[in-house]
């Protein structure tokens, strides 16, 4: 039985508004045993349990980024590159993948569309202690038409039977979610636009009938805004981009949109609108006012109760995995208090997988899925780039890099990963006893 205490000057359970001063957290056996004032969890504990205390730090529910591509190199020219390499090039690869998002204090991704169900064995020899990373969902080959988006990916399917029988296929290779590509996408060359329909009303009916059957929730890649209808009439769970796309950007009507907006929020969907790194870049090339359509979208749904997830799309080309709070960040330039993007990024990304009863908040029972971050994210998300400590259903994992001070901004390619495990860890963190 392994048990241990972290404390720090504050601990985050979750939820909006939810603080611990002063607090702790005692880990028995990968799970979350006891929380609260540190001085009384101390005093619950058994005389002589490990105590590391963290000062100036908080403590927080590890990171869940609901949209990722593990199979997916995010540095290669097209998203295609994943067509040309083996199960086992992949397979280490995707195991990189999974190191990097442990490393930035992810701990549980959903990846949404790989060749295969390769994302599935990556699952199973993380959970199984095999491989540092964060526990893994998969969608295996993303549901697609015959030269649709992610065709390569090997989901394509053409009208109800062949739907059906994709859906099954995927359900027999053991995925935990199953992924519908209602809309084209540019990331597939000479491939539909991504206000282009693939699947009718009925096809994406009959894929979410199919995937009830067995008890798993369907994601939509939606853009356009009757894809976002039709996937909410047919009992979507999660809307992925959702991005009201029109040739011309996201300008529906007004009216449209808020009515839109209002069926979304009565639905219970939830709504990913996969920001990331590449909105940085987009706003340095086009300008912040440019951006604020798209903004504006999400702020909106925001105000009128629609439950928004973080997700990056990391995998797809320019988008590395490394860099999850870029895009987190964009949801406070777009008007959403800092604590709420906090739950997107936690409590409530939990919930849109299934897992509320899991992780995603810090509560006795639940895994123990946290990280320790140097500073306050309420204040500022950015600490959230300096990662001290990382536990993923209670196995320590000490970040690359870890202990070089808060990053005033990622980088693409540089401090994070540029160090051997080990190295710089502990500068600015009091070690009672080894974690
Ligand atoms: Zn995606």
């Amino acid at each position: 039985m392994t048990t241990r205490i972290l404390s720090a000057d504050v601990v985050l359970p979750g939820p909006a508004g939810e603080a611990i001063g002063d607090g702790a957290v005692l880990v028995r056996d990968g799970v979350i045993a006891d929380l609260g004032p540190r001085a009384e969890v101390a005093a619950r504990a058994e005389p002589g349990t490990p105590h590391r205390e963290f000062p100036g730090a908080t403590i927080l529910p590890g990171l869940i980024d609901t949209h990722v591509h593990l199979s997916l190199d995010p540095g290669a020219a097209q998203a295609t590159a994943v067509a040309e390499a083996d199960d086992g090039e992949l397979l280490l690869a995707m195991a990189g993948h999974a190191r990097r998002l442990l490393d930035v204090g992810v701990t549980t991704v959903r990846d949404l569309g790989g060749r295969g169900n390769l994302a599935g064995r990556l699952r199973d020899a993380v959970a199984a202690g095999h491989l540092p990373g964060p526990r893994v969902l998969t969608a295996g080959a993303p549901i697609t038409v015959t030269g649709g988006h992610f065709w390569f990916l090997g989901g394509e399917a053409d009208g109800i039977p062949e739907i059906r029988a994709a859906v099954r296929r995927n359900l027999r290779a053991g995925v935990d979610v199953i992924k519908l590509l209602v809309n084209g996408s540019r990331l597939t060359p000479g491939g539909p636009r991504g206000w282009h329909r693939q699947l009718t009303d009925e096809e994406i009916a009959a894929a979410v009938e199919e995937a009830r059957r067995f008890g798993r929730p369907v994601a939509a890649h939606v853009l356009g805004a009757d894809a976002i209808e039709a996937s909410l009439t047919a009992g979507v769970r999660t809307l992925e981009h959702c991005s009201f796309g029109t040739p011309a950007g996201p300008v529906i009507e007004p009216e449209a949109r808020d009515a839109l907006i209002a069926t979304i929020a009565a639905s219970g969907a939830f709504v990913c609108p996969t920001w990331s790194i590449t909105m940085s870049e987009t706003a340095a090339r086009v300008g912040e006012e440019r951006m604020r359509p798209w903004l504006e979208v999400a702020r909106q749904q925001y105000e009128n109760g629609v439950k928004l997830i973080a997700g990056t799309d990391a995998g797809t080309p320019g988008v590395p995995f490394e860099l999850y709070v870029d895009g987190l960040e964009w949801f406070v330039r777009a008007g959403i208090p800092t604590e709420a993007a906090l739950e997107s990024a936690t409590v409530i990304a939990a919930d849109a997988l299934g897992l509320a009863e899991r992780t995603g908040r810090l509560a006795p029972g639940l895994d123990a899925d946290l990280i320790v971050v140097a500073g306050d994210p309420r204040e500022d998300l950015a600490v959230l780039r300096d990662v001290q400590v990382v536990l993923a259903r209670g196995r320590v994992h000490t970040p690359a890099g870890s202990g070089l001070g808060a990053r005033a901004g990622s980088v693409r390619a540089g401090v994070v990963g540029e160090f051997a495990v080990g190295e710089g860890v502990g500068a600015g963190v009091a070690e009672r006893s080894p974690v």
